[in-house]
């Protein structure tokens, strides 16, 4: 039987006790938190639970799934998936940056094209179709990261992340190359075959650039020493890992992983490339009466877009470490308003994430558009590109989200640009449609 309870009353969840609060046997909350509370036999379901339980079912009805139909295992083979269907899928998650997921997708397509040539017999055998590898250059918080997680997510492939920073040439303080490989493994849930054909990004692969043209006398274990030791692996070979990462347990026995089919993704900021690459270009037109700004502040996407592996190699690159990144692409700097779409407009955009955090506890979620000009505001002064949306909004956000769970009859509530500039509180909303005046 059901019936309702007062809110505060009533036995608590193992029934023993008078004094013993009601809570809600799904979220947890007391019955002094909600507005009523419901009580089965051994059980008991707050007011906000059942909006949420409303919602879900008012959606499966609407949206009824297929009978009898099962959601298929994850194959470990990569779905071909065409050059234009990887940039549309990209754009769902991925704002503006329109050359590099064009490069990206079709050197991915035919990377996994690659793979699939070695399965198949055709007329070209003896043309070797070489690795693909990547090297993104742009500013930090552009969406370099986002870019091969996403792709990896699209693909279905296991995906790991490194800093080049963390690595150093093998016997060094740091990790060794290998660990990365360890990790994918890990993120492949120790499947060989589907590590096989992973992608692996690493990141600020500029701060491994040698440390000056010179020959030093001291070795370079954590510069040129690991542009070394990444050669094998870029290209493609059978390396022994140790599973667990790391040189901690020298006793575990080896993984032979082949990287001849992983991908890889570099990326870095390159701070300072445009320039050496404006000095080359404006050298090389000299006397044909073209001009070339040389003296330039921050981050210039025109001219790096001008790059050629002689710049990479000036900027302290060996040439043997650019030669396997065949495929380089620039991303733009992020401007007002492509930050202001990415606070909206990706599938998974921030702004729909506090939303759908706020709708779990019955609260609508609203940002008002001059709020949202606020973030992207602040956001622009930091110069971190799109990472500084998310740390303006979280400051603000957190201890709104403190306070929500606990407060009684609020459904909904908006943030406005006095909000953002901590100001003032948000604008609460009763269920009369009254504004809440927050003590
Ligand atoms: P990078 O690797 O270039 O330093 P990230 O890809 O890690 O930057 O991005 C940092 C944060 O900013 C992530 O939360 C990401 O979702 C967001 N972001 C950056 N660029 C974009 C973009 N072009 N579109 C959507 N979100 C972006």
């Amino acid at each position: 039987m059901i019936r309702e309870r007062e809110p505060g009353r009533g036995k608590g969840r193992n029934g023993n006790g008078a004094n013993e609060q009601v809570h809600c046997s799904f979220c947890g909350r007391s019955a002094q938190e909600v507005n009523s509370m419901i009580a089965g036999p051994n059980a008991f379901i707050c007011d906000r639970c059942i909006k949420t339980s409303w919602e879900i079912l008012r959606k499966e009805v609407s949206n009824p799934q297929p009978q009898g139909e099962r959601i298929p295992e994850k194959p470990f083979q990569p779905r071909l998936v065409s050059p234009k269907a990887i940039r549309d899928s990209l754009d769902q998650y991925v704002v503006g940056q329109e050359i590099a997921k064009k490069s990206l997708a079709v050197a991915v397509y035919n990377h996994y094209k690659r793979i699939d040539s070695h399965e198949i017999k055709h007329e070209f055998d003896d043309v070797v179709i070489e690795k693909s590898n990547i090297l993104l250059i742009g500013p930090t918080g552009t969406g370099k990261t986002l870019l091969a997680q996403t792709l990896a997510n699209l693909l279905e492939v296991p995906f790991s992340i490194v800093d080049a920073t963390s690595l150093t040439e093998a016997g060094y303080v740091g990790d060794d190359v290998e660990t990365i490989l360890a990790r994918l493994l890990h993120a492949a849930d120790f499947n060989l075959e589907r590590a096989e054909r992973g992608i692996i990004y690493v990141d600020e692969i500029d701060k491994i650039a040698r440390k000056s043209a010179n020959v030093s006398i001291t070795r370079d274990v954590s510069g040129e020493g690991v542009q070394q030791a990444l050669l094998k692996i870029l290209e493609g070979a059978v390396v022994g890992v140790p599973p667990k990462g790391g040189r901690k347990h020298p006793e575990q026995q080896l993984v032979n992983i082949n990287t001849k089919n992983i991908l890889f993704i570099c990326g870095g900021a390159f701070e300072g490339l445009d320039r050496l690459i404006a000095r080359r270009v404006s050298k090389s037109s000299m006397g044909f009466g073209a001009k070339v700004k040389t003296s330039h502040i921050g981050y210039d996407p025109e001219i790096l877009k001008l790059v050629i592996q002689d710049d990479l190699h000036e900027y302290g690159l060996i040439p043997e470490f650019i030669g396997r990144l065949p495929v380089i692409s620039t991303l733009d700097m992020l401007d007002e308003k492509a930050l202001r779409n990415i606070l909206v407009e990706p599938k998974n955009a921030i702004t729909k994430q506090y939303k759908k955090l706020f709708e779990m506890d019955g609260v609508e979620l609203e940002f008002t558009e001059e709020a949202l000009d606020k973030v992207v505001k602040i956001a622009l002064e930091r110069g971190t590109g799109a990472r500084a949306l998310r740390s303006v909004l979280e400051n603000v956000m957190i201890d709104i989200m403190f306070e929500i769970p606990s407060m009684k009859n609020t459904l909904s509530c908006r943030i406005t640009a006095d909000t953002i500039e901590r100001k003032s509180l948000p604008e609460y909303f009763t269920d009369e449609g009254k504004k809440k005046k927050i003590a």
